[in-house]
């Protein structure tokens, strides 16, 4: 997280837009969409800020969003909750995320998640001063090993953060394998942290969120974002759903975090959560075939692929093309073939790099035209 002399290190999504402009490269590595999601929820925002809706809303949001959120976890999962004292609205997922572990982690404790990871959870756990256990994920189909779980999860684990849809590798977890993750928590007396936001981005399988689960409602902590969902990722309106009693503890971090965000913005993602189903499912139709654009290029181009079944995101290794350093190619990709990646180490914790070293992460939520242009530059690797 510091650098020896104490300066922060830039994100390597801040690193990597960067040397896009830099470069002028076609930027496939930080994700975030090219064109804009539902017109509904652009122009609410839009009535919203011509309403007046433009001084700080309440501390844990406002009620309208609040209540849509509620509404949203019953529709789509079965899963009740409280608008009034169990769900919070938040800065992005980000800033649920910190607040979270920063509420509910204490020197010492151990916080697991699986690696590759998205790189705010070892930030986050090294910032509250926790122990990150992580279990492997392995290239291509990323299927957590239940032996490895079980034993990363002990009776000294405070959190276990799940990520389902995954970033970076587009993995939907299974059932059997949240079933695990509810058990070990149950038999450890451990929180579980649940990261969903790309909950309606699933072209294979289907989302099964953890908190639908026997036992686990009342210990788990449910983040999601309305970025992904609506390609708004800069209005940075995200929520947790959580047990009263944790919403009251992370609710006491987040207020001197930001206090409060994005006031007319709130009512403008409550109404895309009540958008009828079909809006959800073309985002996810639209997405698919932005994927296998991509997937077919990066094929054409000599990298082995892993098709991801849901996300923003393919994870493509670079070794058949002789590049067995994923960092290094990523340096020179802009001038190879104009086209900007994110080496999967940026997921790893440095001593475990070795197995991932060669991956890169292509973003695809690119319209179809930048794809093709790209997948015609990467062909010049070959
Ligand atoms: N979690 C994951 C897995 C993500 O991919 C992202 C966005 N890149 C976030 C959290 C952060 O979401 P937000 O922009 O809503 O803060
Ligand atoms: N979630 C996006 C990604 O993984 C953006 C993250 C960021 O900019 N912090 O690329």
């Amino acid at each position: 997280l510091l650098s020896p002399d104490g300066v922060v290190a830039a994100t390597i999504f801040a690193e990597m837009s960067a040397l896009a402009s830099r470069t002028d490269a076609i930027n496939l590595g930080q994700g975030f969409p090219d064109e804009d999601g539902p017109a509904e929820v652009l122009e609410a925002a839009m009535q919203a800020i011509a309403d007046g809706v433009n001084q700080y809303p309440p501390g844990p949001g406002m009620p309208v969003l609040r209540e849509a959120i509620a509404r949203h976890q019953r529709r789509w999962y079965g899963i009740e909750a409280d608008a009034a004292s169990e769900v919070l609205v938040t800065a992005g997922a980000t800033e649920a995320l910190a607040a979270t572990i920063l509420a509910l982690v204490d020197d010492g404790d151990e916080v697991v998640t699986f690696e590759p990871s998205y790189d705010a959870y070892a930030a986050l756990i090294a910032r509250a001063g926790g122990v990150h256990r992580t279990v492997p994920l392995r290239f291509p189909d990323w299927r957590p090993d239940p032996d490895e779980l079980t034993a990363a999860i002990g009776p000294r684990t405070r959190l276990v953060i799940v990520n389902t849809p995954h970033n970076p590798t587009g993995a939907v977890l299974d059932r059997d394998t949240l079933g695990l993750v509810v058990e070990l928590a149950e038999r450890h007396d451990a929180i579980i942290v649940t990261d969903e936001v790309y909950e309606h981005l699933v072209f294979d399988g289907t989302h099964v969120p953890i908190a639908a689960l026997p036992g686990a409602r009342e210990r788990t902590v449910t983040i999601s974002s309305g970025g992904k969902t609506f390609s708004t990722t800069g209005w940075k309106v995200g929520w947790l759903v959580a047990p009263a009693h944790l919403v009251t503890a992370i609710l006491a971090v987040k207020q001197y975090l930001t206090y409060v965000n994005g006031a007319p913005f709130q009512p403008a993602i409550a109404a895309g959560l009540d958008l009828p189903d079909h809006v959800f499912a073309d985002a996810a139709a639209n997405l698919r075939a932005k994927r296998d654009v991509l997937a077919a290029g990066l094929v054409a181009a000599g990298f082995e692929i892993s098709l991801p079944a849901a996300g923003y995101f393919i994870v493509a290794d670079a070794a058949p093309l002789g590049f067995d350093d994923g960092a290094e190619l990523c340096r020179r990709l802009p001038d190879l073939a104009g086209v900007v990646g994110v080496p999967i180490s940026a997921f790893v914790h440095p001593e475990r790099r070795d197995a991932t070293r060669s991956l890169v992460r292509f973003a695809f939520c690119k319209r179809l035209e930048v794809l093709q242009d790209a997948s015609e530059r990467l062909a010049a690797l070959g």
